[in-house]
């Protein structure tokens, strides 16, 4: 059994809902889909989901709803009249408009995309419609049930045939609506395909998977073929944003596949995400090249650092105390680096941090290095392979770039190099250039 859940670009127009629709029929594995709203039909267009954000805002300013519910309305109603359906919507948004004037809350307005979207995917596919509130559950204070909704969605889910389910939110406290963080119709989707115990969790979206550059860096990068839970994790913690990283929590233990697909290019094999275990030789010693710009580096340099106790743990206190986050920390003997989010991490906040790791830790040297990027070069391959840092740093070399600091992970699947901003772009050519080609 193969559980599918369709992204808002899928979901966005009748045409594509058809395409939707001759995806789920051309096999009779796939009973159980997961919905988004409406995304946008065009680049300038609104999500359904932002629009009923607006209608929330609005009421709670104490104005009318009316005008972006209306809007919410006609994407609906085209939707509904060419696919060619009988369908009433109006008592769905009289429901919608009496309870976001009564005092609604947010998350309730915002799933309403989802929720409309599942009624209408449903009456078009002659599926029943399963209510998220019934089978996805929170605990009263906001965490998501794992088990309970498990429990409770196995048991509901073998009553059905085939169903429509809407992404995105749950229930809390019994009666009200909790949805997860933006994107989450792609958790639903796995909480759906573990309940099922799916063969496969189907994600299709409106690219044929994940690329193993970003394609506004790098000219017609590869797609991914394969990649581990593992892989995916580090590749989406710099970045790259096909699909919500808590998607996988539900699967993982499972070993069940995600599968990226593509609803416009349905003959694509998409990308496959599997268990390490499972996962066989690649043609590549890297899986992808990621990153992000703006980071700061904090410089912390002592002699005899070594063999001073707790040296690291109060430097970290500093930073735990006024709420930065680290992100690295990569050492030498004497060195101690601590590399941090730059966004949020500037001006005043910056100098009063370094102020205080001199006067705590007794050093003068501390100092602050900004506008550098970070580029992590993923692979399951490179554990079992010689040169692959090699081959890495000689490219960077090659293209006379300096490398800030280098960073290797226990689990050897990834190498850290950061380089300055400016040089970002280049790197990340050079180093996917000296791989692929
Ligand atoms: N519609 C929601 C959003 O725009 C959830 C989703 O599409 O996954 O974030």
């Amino acid at each position: 059994m193969k559980v599918c859940k369709f992204g808002g670009t899928s979901m966005a127009t009748a045409e594509s809902i058809r395409q939707v629709a001759e995806i789920v029929r051309s096999d009779p594995d796939r009973r159980f889909v997961v919905v988004s709203a409406p995304g946008k039909r065009s680049k300038s267009d609104v999500k359904v989901t932002d629009l009923l954000y607006e209608a929330y805002r609005a009421a709670s300013a104490g104005k009318s709803s009316a005008d972006a519910l209306q809007v919410v309305r006609t994407r609906f109603d085209d939707i509904v009249r060419d696919l060619g359906l009988e369908l009433n919507l109006s008592p769905y948004f009289e429901e919608i408009r009496a309870e976001i004037d009564g005092g609604a809350g947010v998350d309730y307005c915002a799933s309403r995309g989802e929720y409309l979207s599942a009624v209408v995917t449903a009456a078009y596919l002659g599926y029943e419609f399963i209510d998220a509130v019934e089978i996805v559950k929170f605990f009263d204070d906001g965490r998501f049930d794992s088990e309970y909704t498990n429990d409770i969605a196995s048991a509901r889910l073998a009553r059905s045939e085939g169903a429509v389910i809407p992404g995105f939110y749950g229930q809390i406290n019994g009666s009200g609506v909790k949805t997860f963080s933006r994107g989450g119709s792609d958790v639903s989707g796995a909480i759906v395909a573990r309940a099922v115990k799916a063969s496969v969790y189907e994600n299709w979206t409106d690219v044929n998977g994940f690329l193993m550059c970003d394609p506004r860096i790098v000219e017609n990068p590869k797609y991914i073929g394969t990649l581990t839970y593992k892989e995916l994790r580090e590749l989406s913690y710099m970045g790259a944003t096909v699909l919500h990283p808590d998607s996988i929590f539900p699967v993982r233990n499972e070993g069940i596949p995600i599968n990226i697909r593509n609803t416009f290019d349905p003959t694509h094999p998409g990308t496959m995400i599997i268990p390490s275990e499972q996962r066989s030789a690649s043609r590549y010693p890297i899986t992808g090249v990621v990153g992000m710009k703006n980071f700061a580096a904090i410089h912390i340099e002592k002699s005899m650092m070594n063999s001073e106790l707790g040296f690291i743990r109060k430097a970290l206190t500093v930073l735990e105390h006024y709420n930065v986050s680290v992100e690295h920390i990569p050492s030498g003997i004497d060195t101690l680096t601590l590399v941090v989010n730059g966004e949020q991490f500037s001006g005043d906040l910056a100098k009063r941090v370094v102020g205080e790791l001199k006067s705590i830790l007794a050093t003068g040297n501390v100092y602050l290095e900004e506008d550098i990027a970070l580029i992590a070069t993923v692979g399951h391959g490179m554990a079992a392979r010689k040169g692959t840092a090699a081959t890495l740093f000689g490219a960077l070399s090659r293209a006379e770039i300096n490398i800030v600091m280098i960073d290797q992970g226990s689990s050897e699947m990834n190498i850290i190099v950061a380089v300055r901003n400016d040089d970002y772009e280049k790197a990340i050519n050079a180093i996917y250039r000296a791989f692929v080609n």
